[in-house]
């Protein structure tokens, strides 16, 4: 199997009640390779009449689909993990072509999201219960789980096939049907993705896609209809924001993975070698296109040379070009609006005192590339404090004391995850316990994993994703009073 982008027989339908079909008007948009500006497909542009047939179908699908066994629900999870690990690098190179990530990281997401299917169809058939005992022994009180009822699903560009399998793999575990909408920007990944689940015997209905120009019209058409129960969205806060205000009308349940603003924390006893490898990590994954990605790093003073050395040497040697070619260590930006708020925020930086060590500049285009930088002395008031970067820089702010660094790190509305390196024990534990996020990297710069409860606190988000306690998002409670 080739890892080139090849064009043949890739689905840019809709998917509705277990068949691709065409907009309900016909209409298309176009997707950008963003590392060479060329259209590679044409894909339908669903709007509300798309959505409203997307919804009932998901409707009329859910009380069977609920109704099927958890081993029938664990055995699709189990076939489309398979499908999509024989399919790697049909997956990535469609990946790498429309949202940019050189192929080994594809690749690597291609897994993760795969082990995400593999995790929920082994949490499929493992979905428990409880009793107790009632305080005036009257009743039995017997407590079961339900699925929820039928999904909106709405996600990112940055991960195009991750994002999907860690809302669709715990709402088919659970017994959940869906609508999903992908990013405009990356929809062929999830496009091939669903072909998948139809390949593995996902029945019809169960799952419905509406790829679309106008994310608004068809999600708040979804939003609207009272026939969804809940709502999972990975975006910006913004966007989860008016998610929120559109769930408080049907008191819908809501998962929502938003915004970071990751402080990357070098204290003064860290191994410089180990905080450099995870740094190298949680920056420049995907670009640094990640809402995990390290957005502050604050680095104590008396070891803040070494580290910026050591770090803009590692980031000075990556080979920036097309993620399809072989060698190719970071990829573009997504697009034009990406690239020019790096460029502002690297700017707006420098005129207000921080220096650059490696990079700040962009390559002779095509393609939305941008130089791996990094910036040191950046002070407490530059944006790139307060804003996610969402790109390949990493700005460096020196501090003193233990108190000073945990009162910055945790001076956000933001709280997703955050990054400690120490050799104590004792300031490792202070640190995970005191730092207000949802996941805490202790001495590492890679917290994703399928067995882990991925989330945040505060603005970064509600729910966790993965883990034990994935599939629950994905559950209602009953309870029945058994008298005795
Ligand atoms: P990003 O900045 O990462 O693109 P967004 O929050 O804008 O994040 O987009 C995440 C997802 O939310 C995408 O699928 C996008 O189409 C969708 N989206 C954007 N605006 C809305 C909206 N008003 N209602 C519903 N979905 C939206």
């Amino acid at each position: 199997m080739s890892s080139s982008f090849d064009p043949t027989g890739l689905h840019t339908e809709l998917f509705i009640d277990g068949a691709w079909q065409n907009a309900a008007g016909g209409a298309t948009f176009p997707v950008e390779n963003p590392a060479t500006h060329e259209i590679i497909a044409h894909v339908a542009d669903g709007g509300s009449e798309d959505a409203a047939r997307a919804i009932e179908a998901a409707g009329r699908a859910q009380a069977e689909w609920a109704k099927s066994t958890p081993r029938a629900r664990a055995d699709v999870l189990r076939r489309a993990f398979e499908l999509v690990i024989a399919n790697t690098d049909r997956l990535a190179a469609i990946m790498t072509a429309e949202m940019g990530k050189p192929l080994a990281e594809a690749k690597g997401e291609v897994a993760y999201g795969a082990e995400m299917l593999r995790w929920f169809s082994e949490e499929a058939v493992r979905i428990g219960g409880d009793q107790a005992t009632s305080v005036d022994g009257k009743n039995r009180i017997m407590i079961t789980k339900e699925p929820v009822g039928p999904c909106v699903l709405v996600t990112p560009w940055n991960f195009p096939l991750a994002m999907g399998a860690r809302k669709i793999a715990p709402a088919i575990a659970a017994g959940c049907t869906m609508v999903f909408k992908p990013a405009e920007l990356t929809p062929l990944t999830s496009l091939a993705l669903v072909e998948i689940f139809r390949e593995a015997g996902l029945p019809d209905g169960v799952l419905n896609v509406v790829t679309t120009s106008s994310a608004s019209t068809v999600v708040g058409h979804w939003m609207s209809s009272g026939i969804a129960r809940k709502v999972s969205f990975t975006g910006s806060t913004e966007v989860g924001k008016i998610l929120l205000r559109q769930a408080a009308e049907n008191v819908m349940r809501s998962s929502m993975e938003l915004g970071g603003n990751a402080p990357f924390i070098v204290l003064a006893d860290a191994d410089i070698e180990k905080a450099v490898d995870g740094a190298m990590k949680a920056k420049m994954r995907n670009m640094g296109e990640a809402c995990t990605a390290a957005n502050r790093f604050f680095v104590h003073r008396s070891v803040i040379e070494e580290f910026s050395e050591k770090f803009a040497k590692r980031i000075s040697e990556l080979q920036v070009g097309n993620g399809a070619l072989e060698g190719t260590d970071v990829g573009p930006l997504i697009e034009q609006k990406g690239l020019d708020k790096v460029e502002n925020l690297v700017s707006d930086a420098v005129a207000k005192g921080a220096r650059i060590l490696t990079g700040g500049s962009r390559p002779e285009g095509p393609g939305y590339f941008y130089t791996p930088t990094v910036l040191t002395d950046v002070p407490l008031d530059a944006d790139m404090m307060t804003t996610e970067i969402f790109g390949p820089v990493a700005g460096i702010t020196p501090f003193d004391s233990e108190d000073e660094v945990l009162r910055l790190a945790n001076d956000t509305e933001w709280g997703l995850v955050g990054y400690v390196f120490t050799e104590s024990m004792e300031k490792a534990l202070r640190f995970s316990a005191d730092l207000e996020v949802g996941m805490v990297g202790l001495n590492t710069g890679l917290v994703s994993n399928p067995a882990a409860p991925f989330g945040g606190v505060k603005q970064s988000g509600l729910g966790r994703e993965g883990g034990k306690i994935g599939i629950d998002e994905f559950l209602e409670t009953k309870y029945t009073a058994v008298a005795v």
